[in-house]
């Protein structure tokens, strides 16, 4: 099966802005962004959604949170605060089928729906 696009991001087979990278994830820059810093965090095994999570899994979920805080910092927002979502599913918008965290700052993130 042809690799998704977060996994052909992974490989380099698609550029992106990195601002974090280990072994185990990627952070980069969402090419779409919503808000003044957008940044995607992502798992580098291929892991759809939420509900697709084993326990094997658990120690990338603890890993992507820790290291987001280390991402906040560097990227200077950690002070001032920042939003993180994750879609999972149909009803969410889920538009990419790699599982990511989205992390929004740069400024007021206001009501957390949109209507
Ligand atoms: P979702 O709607 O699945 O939660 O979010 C997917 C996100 O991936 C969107 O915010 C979209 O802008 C971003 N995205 C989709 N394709 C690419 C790409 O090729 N490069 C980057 N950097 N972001 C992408
Ligand atoms: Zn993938």
């Amino acid at each position: 099966m042809e690799d998704c696009i977060f996994c052909k991001i992974i490989k380099g087979e698609i550029p992106s802005q990195k601002v974090y990278e280990d072994d185990k994830i990627l952070a980069f820059r969402d090419i779409n962004p919503a808000a003044p810093i957008h940044i995607l965090v992502i798992p580098k095994k291929h892991i759809e959604k939420i509900t697709d999570l084993q326990e094997e899994d658990s120690s990338y979920i603890t890993h992507i949170f820790l290291k987001m805080k280390e991402i906040a910092k560097q990227e200077g927002f950690a002070e001032k605060g920042f939003r993180v979502i994750s879609n999972c599913g149909k009803e969410s918008g889920q538009e990419v089928m790699h599982l990511h965290f989205h992390m929004l700052a740069g400024k007021p993130m206001g009501p957390l729906l949109a209507k």
